[in-house]
């Protein structure tokens, strides 16, 4: 296993459509672990492949109940199939650096996916767990939170890293 770099907007990876995985290797699994690895070193709940510059469709997700716990599911190829209710709550990501805001997301979620073996998955997710999903997804679209938040409030956070990168 090993950590990755995280790369950071505005980098055009961020940007980019993943491809869709069809090959369910050990290389994949690897890769799955190494994300895993990432996340928890970073301190973040979910972790999407653009995220380490390689744009294929895979996110990892915690699922840890405990606070050395470090539990996860891998989802390759997911697609949120239903959605249902509107909540907003705070958001960050670990490639938008210092910065957070509410984002509104689905309450609850269909997600049908594959599993590092190539085995189909089915299910539901709520709350909390549903938002890192969708975040996540979000990313395999090239999309961030950020993109979700008013223009004026994107707008500030542009000028905030121009000086925060400015300043490194
Ligand atoms: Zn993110």
């Amino acid at each position: 296993m090993a950590i990755r770099e995280i790369v950071t907007y505005p980098a055009p990876v961020l940007r980019e459509q993943a491809v869709k995985i069809e090959e369910f290797d050990d290389a994949l699994r690897e890769l799955a672990e190494d994300m895993a690895e990432t996340m928890y070193e970073s301190q973040g709940v979910g972790l999407a492949a653009n995220q380490i510059g390689i744009a294929r469709q895979i996110v990892v997700v915690d699922i840890s109940t405990e606070e050395d716990e470090r539990k996860y599911i891998v989802l390759i190829n997911p697609v949120i199939s239903e959605g249902e209710g509107k909540v907003p709550d705070q958001e960050g990501c670990l490639s938008v650096v210092e910065y957070s805001a509410k984002v509104d997301r689905f309450q609850k979620i269909r997600i049908t996916a594959q599993d590092p073996e190539g085995k189909q998955i089915d299910f539901i997710a709520e709350d909390h767990f549903a938002r890192i999903i969708q975040h996540e997804v979000d990313h395999l679209h090239g999309k961030l939170f950020i993109d979700r938040i008013s223009s004026l409030k994107r707008g500030l956070y542009k000028k905030k890293l121009k000086k925060i990168l400015k300043n490194q």
